[in-house]
């Protein structure tokens, strides 16, 4: 392909992308295809010859868009939505086109700074503590994903804790058990972190929580001390901004004050609701997030970007850096040598890494804060209006208290009757819903946050739910 084919084909390819949004609603959202559908249309080798490019979008939009499950979709609710839009989409793009590879400051400047400036930049929109902006000890970095984040975040803490031994020697019998707590609440992938980091799954405490699926920092605190009288090491504690299930919010502060009488490291998942900060009425569920030694957030759930793009901020870079870093000769360069440049392969587990900020620029660029704050409103008063007709149901009734874009609801005639209406809403294709359990109740989310979904989507879900419910 030479470059006047590239210019031709690329037009047709972002021809497509607009005509698969501009007629997304005319599909089911769900996937409606079989295990081994659609590898059964491949062939079964790779072509000896090469093919023109119009017979592989053909082959796109013959094979591959029947067997999507439509997240761009204004009438997706499951989960929580993986937002793209066109700037994002144009960042990408761009990214992939100027292919670099920004693994040092000196593999491309530009690649470093306008990343370590987009992360400043969205510490000033969410108005996150001081202490995790670049200018200072602390500052941020572009990971995959939340769990990434977490997972650097609790290797820093391991290393912190630990004098930085098991980084030089591994885990061994000189450590004390070390142990890390999150709430029962809490994301399966603190599970996982806990696991890669080797400090063993049974050595996760999972903290029991409130009425409001929040942490109780004074269980917090109790299990803390039963570790320590058994002559344990507590390490690590994750609070969650934004509990995936129901949207609950653990206290930082409290939890913050528990970390702090101990030395542990404390670590906020914020990859879902962070991003409602932009507006300043929502900043109450940070509240004592200058407590905490890192945080997170994923403007790929909720901030217009499309995945992959998680904000990772901590307040003291240098833990992280010793942490991960390792300099082998080939790597060795004046601007590393130099102290004076921040080269972000220490802060993540990949060595290379493409030029996410881009993305992030084009998205905060094109919109404006004012753009971001109304994309987030909108979606908060959807789930609102729609939450009072829940209350207001003889049907339904909320199962949790609703949280920003997330409604949760049930039947009030039981988990049957509520997965008759889960199913009846998937089965119709009109829109996407999934489910959860709270209290040992089967639960539906209503996840409100599609850069295409209005409120007239939101009331013909209603109309749907109401329906199915009698
Ligand atoms: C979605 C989610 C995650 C995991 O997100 P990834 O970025 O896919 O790893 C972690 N924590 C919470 C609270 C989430 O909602």
């Amino acid at each position: 392909m030479n470059l006047d084919d590239f210019r031709r084909h690329a037009h047709e390819t972002i021809d497509l992308i607009v005509d698969y949004l501009g007629t997304i609603e005319e599909r089911p959202v769900g996937p409606r295809v079989a295990p081994g559908e659609v590898r059964s249309q491949l062939p079964s080798h790779p072509p000896e010859r090469p093919e023109p490019f119009e017979a592989v979008l053909d082959d796109v939009r013959r094979i591959v868009l029947p067997g999507l499950m439509h997240w761009q979709h204004p009438a997706f609710f499951g989960y929580f939505p993986a937002n793209a839009s066109p700037p994002a989409i144009l960042g990408e793009l761009l990214s992939a086109g100027l292919g670099v590879q920004g693994m040092l400051w000196a593999t491309s400047p530009a690649c470093t700074e306008v990343e370590t400036h987009m992360l400043d930049w969205m510490a000033d929109l969410l108005a996150l503590p001081a202490r995790f902006r670049s200018d200072g000890a602390g500052g941020g970095v572009i990971q995959d994903t939340a769990s990434s984040s977490t997972l650097c975040a609790l290797l820093a803490a391991r290393e912190r804790a630990t004098g930085f031994t098991v980084d030089a020697h591994g885990l061994s019998s000189a450590h004390e058990t070390l142990v890390a707590y999150t709430s029962d609440q809490a994301h399966s992938s603190v599970e996982k972190a806990v696991r890669i980091a080797g400090l063993g799954r049974e050595n996760l405490r999972l903290i029991e929580t409130d009425g409001h699926h929040a942490m109780r920092p004074e269980a917090l605190a109790a299990a803390i001390d039963a570790d320590l009288d058994a002559g344990r090491q507590p390490v690590f504690v994750c609070a969650t901004v934004g509990t995936t299930s129901s949207g609950a919010v653990d206290p930082v502060r409290a939890i913050g004050d528990v970390c702090g009488r101990h030395g542990i490291w404390l670590h906020v998942d914020a990859a879902w609701a962070g991003s409602a900060a932009v507006c300043p009425e929502f900043r109450t569920m940070h509240d004592g997030l200058e407590r905490a030694d890192s945080y997170c957030f994923n403007p790929h759930k909720w901030l217009l970007t499309n995945f992959d793009c998680d904000c990772f901020y901590v307040a003291d870079r240098s833990l992280l850096v010793r942490t991960l870093s390792v300099l082998p000769e080939y790597l060795r360069n004046t601007a590393t040598a130099s102290g004076k440049v921040i080269d972000y392969r220490d802060w993540h587990i990949p060595l290379g890494r493409r030029f996410r900020a881009l993305k992030l620029w084009f998205v905060i660029r094109s919109y404006g804060a004012e753009g971001l704050r109304e994309h987030i409103r909108r979606h908060v008063a959807s789930a609102e209006a729609l939450a009072a007709r829940v209350s207001a149901s003889h049907r339904l009734e909320l199962a949790a208290p609703p949280f920003l874009g997330l409604v949760c609801l049930r039947h009030r005639d039981g988990d049957e009757a509520t997965q008759r209406l889960l199913d009846g809403v998937n089965a119709s294709g009109a829109a996407f819903l999934t489910h959860t359990r709270l209290g040992g109740h089967l639960v539906v989310r209503v996840a409100i946050g599609g850069t295409w979904t209005r409120e007239e989507h939101v009331e013909r879900l209603w109309e749907r739910l109401e329906v199915l419910a009698t």
